[in-house]
């Protein structure tokens, strides 16, 4: 079964193409800038042909009428017709209360997520531009819209709601929803899969912790709680976003400092985090240069890890027993002291990570870190690569099967 994944941006436009029969990645892809003078697409197949383009791609619309002359090229190309196809499944952020699940797309469904676009003005538009391109240059193809949010909506009221006054909820869905849903899910999955245990049981704490971060504590293989709310700013330290606050800050700004609105929304989302308290928002420069002695670097590195650290054990405190601390995304895969920091001084939690496996993580594979031995830990803490486009993928095959 092929089936083509789309991740439409504002200007931007992800795009893999599986074989799911044989567990295949055929093609995958980007497009950048569309929109400006010199838009970019970049196109690579499994067998490594590669192909660059600059070009005024003017809309989401001509970017993927470009890709899909590529994917049916006779020296580039991984397909004969678009026939092939037999779905497109597309990430949408935000599908708030009314997708619990993914779901194949038709007018009502369309009509759905543009409802969502107040909750996730940057994010829902150009999910449901690509939506509309792919109906309309592939109109016999089934498309499948996964949401980011799904997998959350198995949070109790009593996890989701705000103290804020009800009518707030009902009439205007101010909530806390949570995202990177797909990513949460699929290593959940993968490491219930490698523990051996079926994923009704598994009980985990997920990591995703990439220039975005956000947590999940997950009992029997549901999200009960996320660290992401209404918006994808509640939460984690992250790259460039500030996470929990004070919600009384934004008043003393406007108030004290004269910020309006726009300016503070950017400094919370684009100016704060990692980079606001050092001015780098990529580990492996904090990390670098903390080992040299930057003491913003050093204090951005502990604030992020501490976060980290108060989520797991509030996490800790709402399940009724742990199986598996997981980590994923780029930091979570790939940052040997950001995970030791985290998880440092938890043995009294049965939390024991072994120094010199997580030193050795190899990249793109799944690994166990904990340290083994009479009287250790039960909990394991696994290393899962993230794959977020084929948990689309698989949805896509899972509803139109
Ligand atoms: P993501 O959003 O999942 O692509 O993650 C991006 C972040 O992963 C970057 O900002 C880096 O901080 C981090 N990252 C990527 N590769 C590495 C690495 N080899 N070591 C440490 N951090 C990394």
């Amino acid at each position: 079964m092929k089936i083509l994944v789309l991740n439409a941006g504002s200007s931007s436009l992800k795009y893999k193409i599986f074989d799911l029969d044989h567990d295949l990645v055929l093609a995958s892809g980007l497009v950048e800038k569309i929109g400006e003078e010199k838009a970019h697409l970049i196109y690579e197949t499994k067998s490594k042909k590669t192909y660059e383009e600059e070009a005024p791609f003017k809309n989401h619309k001509e970017a993927l009428e470009k890709i899909i002359s590529i994917l049916l090229d006779k020296k580039l190309g991984v397909l004969n017709s678009v026939s092939e196809l037999q779905g497109v499944g597309h990430r949408v952020v935000h599908g708030g209360e009314s997708f619990k699940i993914p779901c194949k797309v038709n007018e009502e469904v369309l009509k759905g997520i543009e409802k969502m676009i107040p909750l996730a003005p940057l994010h829902n538009p150009p999910n449901l531009e690509g939506l509309k391109v792919s109906m309309s240059l592939f109109p016999k193809v089934p498309q499948v819209a996964v949401f980011d949010t799904s997998f959350h909506q198995t949070m109790p009221k009593h996890a989701f709601r705000y103290a804020l006054p009800e009518d707030l909820y009902e009439k205007h869905g101010l909530r806390r929803y949570g995202f990177h849903g797909t990513s949460h899910h699929y290593v959940a999955k993968v490491a219930a899969n490698y523990l051996n245990i079926p994923i009704e049981k598994l009980n985990a704490i997920t990591f995703h912790l990439g220039n975005g971060g956000s947590m999940a504590a997950i009992k029997g293989g549901k999200s009960i709680d996320t660290s992401m709310g209404m918006t994808p700013l509640e939460g984690l330290v992250m790259g460039t976003r500030s996470g929990d606050i004070d919600p009384a800050i934004p008043f003393f700004l406007e108030r004290e400092l004269k910020m309006d609105l726009k300016s503070i929304d950017l400094l919370l989302n684009k100016k704060s985090g990692l980079k606001g308290i050092c001015g780098k928002n990529d580990i492996r420069d904090i990390s670098r240069l903390s080992k040299n002695g930057d003491e913003k670097a050093t204090l951005a590195l502990n604030i992020y890890c501490y976060r980290i650290k108060k989520y797991l054990g509030a996490y800790l405190a709402l399940l009724p027993k742990l199986d598996a601390l997981v980590f994923t995304a780029g930091i979570g895969e790939n940052s040997t002291l950001v995970r030791e920091m985290i998880l440092k001084d938890l043995n009294h939690l049965g939390i024991n990570l072994d120094q010199e496996k997580n030193k050795n993580v190899k990249r793109g594979t799944i690994q166990a870190i904990q340290a083994e031995g009479k009287d250790q830990t039960v909990i394991k803490i696994l290393v899962v690569p993230t794959d977020e486009e084929k948990e689309i993928a698989s949805q896509t095959k899972g509803i139109l099967n």
